[in-house]
């Protein structure tokens, strides 16, 4: 056995077990230096990351480039399970799969493939739980079990394009980090893992940074850390409210930075990147829908211009358990409207797998509580 892989947390919720160390959780330099320090030449690494990023495969069976002998060994050191699939679920006729997984110590994830006849998605967790208590939302009920490694993230993606290949649903294009947890939230791990995916093979899964998407609740000083890392990734900002005494309900971490302070970092990232700037706006009804807080959401956003950012509405998935329900179609329609009107860019979400607890976080929320 691998001395780089811990043994599983004795009480199954320890935060600070670490998962075992992967190829993907290091840049090109590290990886050889770590093949090297294991003792083994360093070309190794380039293979083995032939194997995993460009071919998608940690199966030891592929690596007929490799000593029979070593096969394994190395394959286990370097490239170690990190997910177990638990199950899966089908919708949209097979065009969308939600797989939960269990990490090594347990933790529960989810990761959603959906296809288009455009382009193929997946929808990834960076973290187990979430300690940002949006109350709207499933994982938020959970509280933060723990963060995610990059690796964990990066496997998540791979895992996806290898089903997307095998059952032809076509080339896995885009990845948005909307799962369950707060990307900017377990900050370093997150743009490794952006590396690791965006870089050509076979450094990385070669899917362009333009088309990787990070959501946020709005940690203002990680947002500018983001506009600086060079990585022309998209920022989906989960704003759900233009005024602070509706968000900081809405969205708790709201009473550390507010709206303000929020949407001036999403015009800086936008300054920053050209990237334009995702707003996302869960419709809930009677709560955060009145054409009122419409017209001030335009007024916050085209304080800035129109050009630098989309709005998405999206209505609430509701949570079991939760009094909160979607807004109505007309309240809807008025509130895009009242938007569009304002010169803005519109784009009602897609509610994908919304009969297989499409909503992030929804899978595996339940799985949790079943747990106790
Ligand atoms: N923590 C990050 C990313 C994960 S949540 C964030 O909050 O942005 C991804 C998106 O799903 C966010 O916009 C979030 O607000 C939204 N969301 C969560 N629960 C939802 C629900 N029940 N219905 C609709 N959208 C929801
Ligand atoms: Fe966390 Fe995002 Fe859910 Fe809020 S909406 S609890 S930040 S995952």
């Amino acid at each position: 056995m691998s001395p780089a892989v811990p043994g599983r947390a004795a009480s199954g919720r320890a935060a600070h077990v670490k998962p075992p160390r992967h190829l993907a959780d290091l840049d090109v330099a590290g990886r050889r230096a770590w093949v090297e320090e294991m003792g083994h030449p360093k070309m190794r690494a380039g293979q083995l990351s032939t194997h995993y990023f460009a071919h998608l495969t940690a199966a030891p069976a592929a690596m007929t480039d490799l000593p029979q002998n070593l096969r394994e060994h190395l394959a286990a050191t370097f490239l170690p399970p990190l997910l177990t699939e638990v199950a899966s679920r089908e919708a949209d006729g097979g065009a969308t799969v939600k797989t939960l997984f269990h990490l090594f110590d347990g933790a529960a994830i989810e990761t959603v493939t959906m296809a288009y006849p455009d382009r193929v998605t997946v929808c990834v967790s960076s973290q187990a739980g979430c300690g940002m208590g949006c109350p709207f939302c499933a994982t938020g009920k959970l509280g933060l079990r723990r963060n995610l490694s990059a690796a964990e993230m990066v496997e998540q993606v791979r895992l996806a394009a290898a089903l997307a290949q095998e059952r032809e649903l076509g080339r896995l294009s885009n990845v948005v980090f909307m799962g369950m947890g707060e990307p900017l939230a377990n900050y370093g791990p997150l743009v490794r893992a952006l590396r690791a995916i965006s870089e050509a093979p076979p450094a990385g899964l070669g899917i362009s940074a333009r088309n990787l998407t990070v959501s946020t609740c709005g940690l203002v000083p990680a947002m500018g850390q983001l506009a600086e890392e060079g990585l022309p990734v998209r920022l989906a900002v989960s704003l759900h409210a233009p005024d602070d005494e509706a968000r900081n309900t809405l969205v708790p971490v709201n009473r550390r930075w507010g709206v303000a302070a929020v949407l001036g970092a999403a015009f800086a990232y936008h300054k920053a990147t050209a990237r334009r700037v995702s707003v996302e706006y869960a419709l809930i009804r009677g709560i955060n829908d009145q054409k009122w807080r419409a017209s001030l959401l335009a007024e916050r956003l085209t304080r800035y211009g129109t050009g630098w950012v989309h709005v998405n509405p999206i209505p609430l998935n509701p949570v079991e358990g939760s009094i909160w329900t979607a807004s109505l179609p007309e309240v809807e329609a008025t509130f895009v409207e009242t938007l569009r009107e304002a010169g803005l860019t519109v784009t009602l979400r897609d509610t994908r797998g919304r009969e297989i607890d499409g909503a992030c976080g929804q899978l595996a929320a339940k799985e949790e509580n079943q747990d106790g």
